[in-house]
C-alpha cells in the first residue's frame, strides 16, 4: 500500500446497508507507512468459530491462537481505555449478548472483500453493530488499530453519533489511547511547536480532509489532535474531560462546552489554544516521551 494513497475522511459516513463506517485508523508504525486503515463491512460470514470473552466475542476463521491473543488484548485494551476516559459501562451493555464483536478473517483478501475496504486497510470499526473487522496476522492491528478502534466504539457510545463533534476530539481520543504510538505522537507535536508549525485549535476544528490528502498532513493532524487531547487529560483530569464531552453529547457547541466545563481556564477555543501551546513549551520533551513506555 502507499501511504500517500490513503483515504481519510473527517466524519463517519453512511455505509451501504445503512450502518456506520469509519474511514480512519491511523498508525505511525514506520514499517507500514503513516496511515493504516478502515473501510466498511457487511454482516459476518456464517460458520465462524467463536471465542467469548467478557466484553468481546472474537469470531475467527482459522488460527485459534491468534484469535485468543486478539481476545486477550481486546479485554485488556477495553479496561484500560474505559478507565482512562472515565467512561465505565452501566447496566452490562457490553456484556453477554451485547458484547462487541471482532471478526478475524483468515486472509487479507477475504477481509478486504468482506469489508469492501481499500487494500491498505488493516481494520475497521462499525459503530452501530459494535463490530471490528480485521484479518489474521496484522501486527499493526494488535498494537495500534485494535486500541484505536475500541476507543472509537467506547467513545461513540458515550458521546453518540452526532456528526459535528470536532474531528480532533474524535480522532485525538482514539489516537491518544493507542499507547504504542504515544511517544511518537508527542514528539511530532513538540517538534511542530518548536518549528512554529503547530496548528491552531481553530484550524484543527475546521479540518476536513478527504481523498488524496497528503499523508504527512494527515499524520500531523492525528499527532496534534492526540497531543491536544493528552494535554486536556493531563492538565485538568479525566472527570473534567468527560464533563466536556458530555456537553458536546448534549448538543452544545465547542465554545459552550469549553466555557461550561473550564470557566476559569480553557473557557474558549482561543484559551485552549494558548494553554496547549504553553504546555508544550513548558513540558520537557524527554519526560513526555518517556512516560509512554510505562504503559
Ligand atoms: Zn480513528
Amino acid at each position: 500500500m502507499s501511504a500517500g494513497s490513503a483515504v481519510w475522511r473527517p466524519r463517519s459516513a453512511r455505509a451501504r446497508g445503512g450502518g456506520w463506517r469509519r474511514l480512519a485508523g491511523v498508525t505511525l508504525l514506520a514499517s507500514q507507512g503513516p496511515l493504516a486503515v478502515a473501510g466498511t463491512a457487511d454482516s459476518p460470514v456464517p460458520d465462524w468459530k467463536e471465542l467469548k470473552g467478557q466484553h468481546f466475542i472474537v469470531q475467527h476463521q482459522a488460527d485459534a491462537a491468534y484469535a485468543g491473543e486478539v481476545a486477550r488484548r481486546a479485554e485488556q485494551d477495553y479496561d484500560r481505555i474505559a478507565r482512562a476516559l472515565g467512561i465505565t459501562r452501566h447496566g452490562g451493555f457490553w456484556l453477554w449478548d451485547n458484547r462487541a464483536r471482532i471478526s478475524v478473517y483468515a486472509t487479507r483478501e477475504a477481509y478486504l472483500a468482506a469489508a469492501r475496504a481499500p487494500d491498505w486497510s488493516g481494520g475497521v470499526a462499525q459503530y452501530t453493530t459494535r463490530t471490528i473487522l480485521t484479518f489474521q496476522g496484522s501486527d499493526a492491528f494488535l498494537n495500534s488499530i485494535l486500541p484505536h478502534e475500541i476507543t472509537h466504539l467506547v467513545f461513540r457510545e458515550f458521546i453518540g453519533f452526532r456528526q459535528d463533534i470536532p474531528l480532533w476530539l474524535d480522532e485525538g481520543v482514539a489516537q491518544w489511547m493507542d499507547a504504542s504510538n504515544r511517544g511518537r505522537v508527542v514528539a511530532i507535536a513538540k517538534q511542530r511547536k518548536v518549528e512554529g508549525q503547530l496548528a491552531p485549535v481553530s484550524a484543527l476544528t475546521a479540518a476536513a480532509m478527504g481523498r488524496g490528502v497528503d499523508a504527512r498532513d494527515a499524520v500531523a493532524f492525528y499527532a496534534q489532535s492526540a497531543s491536544l487531547v493528552g494535554f486536556m487529560l493531563a492538565a485538568h483530569g479525566v472527570a473534567k474531560f468527560r464533563e466536556f464531552c458530555g456537553h458536546l453529547r448534549d448538543q452544545h457547541t465547542l465554545e459552550d462546552a469549553l466555557r461550561f466545563t473550564y470557566p476559569n481556564t480553557l473557557r474558549s477555543v482561543e484559551a485552549l489554544d494558548r494553554a496547549w501551546n504553553a504546555y508544550l513549551e513548558a513540558k520537557p520533551h524527554e519526560q513526555q516521551a518517556g512516560r509512554i513506555y510505562t504503559h
